[in-house]
């Protein structure tokens, strides 16, 4: 049996990357950068007025003040997008707008709000207060300057890197392939949801589970019809899986029982079985195949376990495949306000809710089979073997989405 760090270990030296696709920036939410991106242009890309307000000469309204403001006569006007067409001269302003092009000669802009047009002449705006140079004007490069890394090679990209990115008149960029995930459902006694029970017979439920969390780990799921346990069968499923898809998730029929056939169908198909159970509660039956350059995650069919291994197993073998750097689960503090127990000698990742102010419960019974609790939950927290953790103990809780 494995530790977790040594499956996580060798998981992922057996993982070979996918390859690049270049894709459209607006299409890029969660994708993970294929190299380094270096920025092609300065942001801002010109000297530029971050108010509504006057382009001037900081020097010439430098004694200005409520009781004794400073005449300016207007020569002008710059709108967001157009280039200016004359400059400032001494004793003179333009008009600009947030976001105009500064024009040459002005060194600062005052505020609308500290100006007023003189009531014998529209042309004459008095200034109510000095400005410093350079006051409520943008840089050209302030933000970004040309040549500056952006984004690095194996960055996971979010809302704000797709802004940055298209501000940099990117229309594509290279990133790494989603891998296409096949999810395999084995179990002579499950009925797909919907149709009529028999006997005996329970509904599938770990392919929708897992979809959700394939996708979430930024890949693509291919979902095969259910997989009655016999070799045959099994063998079949995985053939095709295998043939179709870069990765197979199989759920069900990795334990030690007559009807646990995934660890056999691997082997007649000629692949490797890698390794086998992980100390962890749940989830220790979890399996690792490999046929060529593909690997096989074989989950426990209990859905609770099949959630944690993918969660701690998968997940991040997903992410590397895709080139990411952080492919841990994302993790907070928190504060029980119960106390937690494993009384067992493995591991135990325990189904929590937390709340807004980190505020830490159990989701309920913890039992591998039991989905209120893993409905309710939306963290995890370790606890090693033989521990009690009491209430007010400060623990890590593991999210799988904020
Ligand atoms: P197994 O790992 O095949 O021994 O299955 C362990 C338990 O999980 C059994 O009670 C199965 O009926 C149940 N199970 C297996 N696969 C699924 C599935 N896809 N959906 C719901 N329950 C499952
Ligand atoms: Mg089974």
């Amino acid at each position: 049996m494995l530790e977790l760090e040594e499956a996580r270990e060798r998981i992922f030296a057996l993982l070979v990357p996918l390859g690049s696709e270049k894709v459209s920036v607006s299409d890029c939410a969660e994708r993970i950068v294929f190299s380094d991106i270096a920025a092609p242009l300065d942001l801002p890309l010109f000297d530029s007025s971050a108010m509504d307000g006057f382009a001037l000469r900081a020097s010439d309204i430098a004694a200005a003040s409520r009781d004794k403001p400073k005449e300016l006569k207007l020569v002008g006007s710059i709108a967001a997008g157009t280039a200016p067409a004359s400059a400032v001269e001494p004793g003179t302003c333009i008009r600009v707008f947030t976001g105009s092009a500064l024009p040459k000669g002005a060194d600062a802009v005052i505020m609308q709000e500290d100006t007023t047009a003189a009531s014998h002449n529209p042309f004459c705006i008095l200034c109510f207060d000095a400005v410093k140079p350079w006051e409520h004007i943008r840089l050209r490069g302030e933000d970004v300057k040309t040549g500056t890394v952006v984004t690095q090679r194996g960055d996971r990209l979010g809302p704000g890197n797709l802004a940055l990115l298209s501000a940099l008149g990117l229309g594509q960029i290279e990133v790494c392939c989603k891998p296409l995930v096949g999810l395999v459902a084995t179990g002579s006694e499950l009925i797909e949801p919907g149709e009529h029970l028999e006997p005996g017979t329970i509904y599938e439920s770990n392919r929708s589970m897992l979809g959700r969390l394939v996708y979430q780990a930024g890949a693509i799921t291919r979902r095969y019809p259910l997989v009655p346990d016999t070799l045959q069968q099994t063998r079949l499923a995985l053939e095709r899986a295998f043939g179709e898809c870069d990765v197979v998730v199989t759920s069900g029929g990795a334990s030690v029982g007559e009807h646990d056939l995934v660890k056999k169908a691997i082997e007649v198909m000629g692949g490797q079985l890698q390794f086998w159970r992980v100390a962890i509660k749940p989830g220790k039956p979890f399996v690792l195949g490999r046929l060529g350059n593909k690997l096989l995650f074989g989950l426990p069919g209990n859905p609770v376990s099949a959630f944690v291994t993918f969660l701690l197993l998968v997940r991040p073998a997903l992410l590397r495949l895709q080139g990411a750097k952080d492919v841990d689960l994302p993790s907070h503090a928190g504060e029980l306000i119960e106390p937690l127990v494993n009384r067992g000698d493995r591991r135990h990742f325990l189904r929590v809710q937390v709340d807004d102010k980190g505020k830490v419960r159990s989701a309920g019974v913890q039992a591998s089979h039991v989905l209120s609790s893993l409905s309710m939950a939306n963290g995890l927290v370790e606890l090693p073997p033989d521990t009690t953790l009491p209430g007010g103990a400060i623990v890590k809780v593991l999210r799988w989405q904020f």
